[in-house]
């Protein structure tokens, strides 16, 4: 399967000098997108790989993570934006490009001890998944590993995930 041809580069989005990875082509095509979540959860399912939970942030990385967390029979936790969890949260505030983000997380959302993977689209600086990892061991969990559809490894994002496991269907 060429997942890579389901991926539409898209440039100056959303703002000059950015070459957006667009996965619209590959969520149009069940047959690529089912095999896309099969090779995210395969590492994980492997005997010593297991996790306890599969956790991913807003909006693209929900895509990938509840299939993964269903092919996986575990729990699925999201990360969200500000004023969007119901329940009393943890937050962790990071710095983009340009400006700040937070992220929040149920405090029941994850047990202390449990082996968590983190999944999204792309990995880009990984910010957003330094903010993750956070949010997890605040919880007093820990991140096992990574699971992303695509790496942009230019941007180095892999050195801010701290030696853990980093899996990437694709790298540009
Ligand atoms: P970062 O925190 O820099 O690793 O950025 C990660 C988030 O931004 C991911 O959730 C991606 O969905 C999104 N993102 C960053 N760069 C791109 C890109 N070039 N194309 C598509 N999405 C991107």
């Amino acid at each position: 399967m060429d997942l890579a041809s389901r991926i539409r580069d898209i440039a100056d989005f959303p703002k000059p000098g950015i070459l957006f990875k667009d996965i619209s082509p590959l969520l149009g095509d069940p047959e690529a997108l089912q095999y896309c979540c099969e090779q995210m959860a395969a590492p994980f399912k492997m005997p010593g790989n297991e996790v306890d939970a599969v956790a991913a942030a807003e909006a693209r990385g929900f895509i990938f993570a509840a299939p993964v967390a269903l092919m996986l029979k575990k729990p699925l936790v999201l990360l969200r934006k500000p004023n969007k969890l119901p329940h009393t949260t943890h937050a962790v505030k990071y710095d983009l490009e340009y400006g700040h983000a937070e992220l929040h997380m149920h405090t029941d959302a994850l047990v202390a001890g449990q082996k968590v993977l983190l999944i999204d689209d792309v990995l880009a600086t990984g910010g957003t998944m330094a903010a993750a990892a956070e949010l997890v061991e605040r919880a007093g969990a820990r991140v096992a590993a990574y699971s992303f559809v695509m790496e942009l490894a230019f941007l180095e994002g892999r050195k801010r995930l701290h030696g853990h496991l980093v899996h990437s269907l694709l790298t540009y």
